[in-house]
């Protein structure tokens, strides 16, 4: 057996989340190279695999690495630059102009390796990504040993990326040619929103998308603006709009989706549609709040994301779905809507099933990729413990998480990541924060 690294993680608490609201107490999960080959009785463990090194996580909670399903990862970088904005205000006045003045591959490589630290941090594992420079955003996950899927960016107006819309196209299959077989890197297609997006280039997107077997990662009906806009301009909702264009399906990962009335809501069920809520850059720049109680209710799979740091402002999946759970309680007027164990799914196996990877990851199974995150409850804001799942969603704090690993590989140990450099990321943070906000403060003035 030389060769083959074996190992077990020994919790007082293993929390597989599939069957949901299953809590494992004082188990282990036993990983062989990148796979979970057993979940068994820590009592149990030195028979089934003596002299196995065990590492003993007392006071921990094992669950699957967190999967934040809609990313803007370079825009930590603009995190609290403009804030307190309608979303048009916010984008065409400030973000827009920010990025077209900075945006480049040192750019997207500094901010990407922010926000990989602070998802480590934060016990993600995976993030869905929609951003610029694409190619740096895989290299630089990929370096770190966390998993992503890279959108290919698609926006009818020219950006230091791309001057066309054939140059979006051509740079973006470009980009997933050279990441095509990486374990850890996936790609789907990203148009940025139907108001930004014409016709051809979605009917090329659902052909290619079709052709190449992966997602479509769209911003749709962020505001109920956007529905005057669309029937002015394409004489039909947006929704309507795409239903036309062939794209509601299973490989649509619709991202906020705010005004939807009920008919919406039983289109997007039909249909399969995976509807990605950001509760709280949707509350944040008040765009409107997702039906999240009735679309579960309809049988529509919904994850979270975070959105970027710019409008929201930290990366943080444990906060979201705490914000997630509540928000549905309030805005559906049922205490019951959203429970605990349902919260976490949206972060693991709901995540994993709109991106198709719900065989690969998601939950604690045998077979299944070792993507775990071990969370420390024996912090006195989390005592005493009566219902760890509970405790996962409405009172842990992100700071609780401990340790990492993907792929069977640790990451982070201690809070610490084992693959990035923490002195270099902050210092190239800062270095950035001199150069876009002095810009950004003149122009402001001015
Ligand atoms: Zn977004």
């Amino acid at each position: 057996m030389s060769g083959i690294t074996r190992f077990a993680l020994s919790a007082s608490w293993v929390v597989p989340v599939e069957p949901e609201g299953v809590v494992l107490k004082d188990h282990s999960v036993v990983i062989e190279q990148d796979r979970i080959v057993e979940i068994l009785p820590t009592t149990e463990l030195d028979q089934r695999y003596p002299g196995i090194a065990t590492e003993s996580l007392d006071g921990h909670a094992l669950l699957p690495g967190l999967i934040n399903m809609h990313a803007h990862s370079a825009m930590t970088l603009m995190r609290g630059l403009a804030d307190d904005l309608q979303l048009s205000v916010w984008l065409n006045d400030h973000i827009w102009p920010a990025e077209q003045r900075w945006m480049g591959p040192e750019y997207v490589h500094d901010g990407t390796q922010l926000a990989v630290l602070e998802y480590l941090r934060g016990g993600i594992t995976l993030f869905n990504d929609n951003y610029f420079f694409p190619d740096v955003t895989a290299a630089v996950t990929s370096q770190s040993g966390m998993r992503a899927c890279i959108g290919l960016p698609v926006i009818n107006f020219p950006t230091v990326w791309a001057q066309n819309t054939d140059e979006y196209f051509a740079r973006g299959l470009e980009v997933h040619q050279a990441f095509k077989g990486e374990q850890l890197i996936s790609t789907a297609f990203a148009p940025h929103a139907p108001y930004s997006v014409d016709n051809d280039s979605f009917l090329r997107i659902r052909k290619l998308a079709e052709e190449m077997d992966v997602p479509i990662h769209l911003h749709l009906l962020e505001t109920a603006g956007e529905i005057a806009d669309s029937e002015r301009d394409y004489g039909l909702k947006p929704l309507a709009r795409m239903q036309q264009l062939n794209l509601l399906d299973t490989r649509l990962l619709a991202v906020h989706m705010t005004a939807l009335n009920d008919a919406d809501i039983e289109t997007v069920a039909r249909h399969g549609v995976n509807v990605v809520h950001c509760p709280e850059s949707n509350l944040k720049l008040a765009s409107g709040i997702c039906p999240v109680a009735k679309l579960i209710a309809a049988g529509v799979n919904v994850s979270v994301g975070t959105d970027g740091a710019a409008s929201n402002n930290d990366l943080d999946l444990l906060g979201e779905i705490r914000t997630a759970a509540l928000l549905a309680k309030g805005f559906s007027g049922d205490p019951e809507a959203v429970p605990a164990s349902a919260a976490l799914a949206m972060i693991t196996i709901n995540a994993a099933r709109a991106l198709g990877m719900e065989a690969q990851l998601g939950s604690l199974l045998p077979g299944k990729q070792a993507d775990i995150c071990a969370i420390d409850l024996s912090a006195p804001e989390t005592q005493p413990i009566h219902n760890v799942i509970s405790h996962l969603v409405y009172a842990t704090s992100r700071q609780q998480v401990q340790h990492v690993w993907v792929a069977g590989r640790r990451l982070l140990k201690n809070r610490e990541p084992l693959t990035l450099d923490v002195d270099e990321i902050v210092s190239n943070a800062r270095s950035w924060q001199k150069r876009v906000g002095k810009n950004h403060a003149s122009k402001a003035a001015g």
